[in-house]
């Protein structure tokens, strides 16, 4: 399929057209469908596989969908990431992304070592989606009034790397603050034992690409 027979926003798939995407990824063509349906997805992808662009899409479709009836501002997505490098990757593919529905979706990330105030002022404009390592996510929940209430989407990017920079404990509160119902993505170069887990306390009967 083209990107325009996934079931993108066509917003969406101007913009990827704008990039040169030729034609979906294997991970795309196979993460996309399944995001947009609402399932959760344990994904087996690395880094140059096309991995960013199969979860960004299909939240970015999901939260434009959403605003065209209810136009109201919470933060819909949380995108956790093991280093400030990858959050820089994904924080563009969004603005990329999200070039012909800029007005639509604001996206804030935080990875910085800043006092509670900064990310008071930082999260004062609500944005659609996060783009956070655990540690800063956590420290926003806990002490600086980060609502997840109607968070709608998680996606856990270099899952493996998560667990082995020892964001365990983080992970593990950020867990508790989450309503029920969240669509969880994972992405992981492997799929260790130690991902379980994740799996476990993040996952509902998520499909398995082992791609
Ligand atoms: P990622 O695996 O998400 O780090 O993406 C690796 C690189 O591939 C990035 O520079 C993307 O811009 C690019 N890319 C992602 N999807 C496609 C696609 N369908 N066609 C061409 N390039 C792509």
């Amino acid at each position: 399929p083209s990107f325009a027979e996934l079931g993108l926003d066509p917003r969406l798939v101007q913009a990827v057209a704008k990039q040169a995407f030729e034609k979906p990824t294997l991970v795309q063509r196979k993460a996309i469908p399944l995001a947009l349906q609402g399932q959760d997805v344990l994904c087996k992808a690395k880094t140059g596989s096309g991995k960013t662009a199969a979860y960004v899409l299909p939240l970015l479709s999901g939260i434009l969908k959403r605003k065209s009836t209810d136009p109201s501002t919470f933060t819909a997505g949380l995108i956790l990431v093991p280093t400030r490098e990858l959050a820089d990757q994904v924080f563009k593919a969004i603005e990329q992304f999200s070039a012909f529905c800029a007005k639509d979706i604001q996206a804030t990330k935080l990875t910085e070592n800043v006092s509670d105030a900064v990310l008071r002022s930082l999260l004062s404009i609500v944005p659609d989606i996060i783009v956070s390592t655990p540690a800063r996510a956590w420290q926003c929940i806990n002490s600086a009034g980060l609502s997840l209430d109607k968070l709608q989407y998680l996606v856990l990017d270099e899952a493996d790397l998560v667990l082995s920079y020892g964001y365990d404990e983080d992970m593990e509160n950020i867990s508790k603050a989450l309503p029920k119902g969240v669509q969880t993505i994972m992405m992981s170069a492997t799929l260790s034992a130690e991902l379980d887990t994740l799996k476990g306390i993040f996952c509902r009967n998520p499909k398995l690409l082992d791609l």
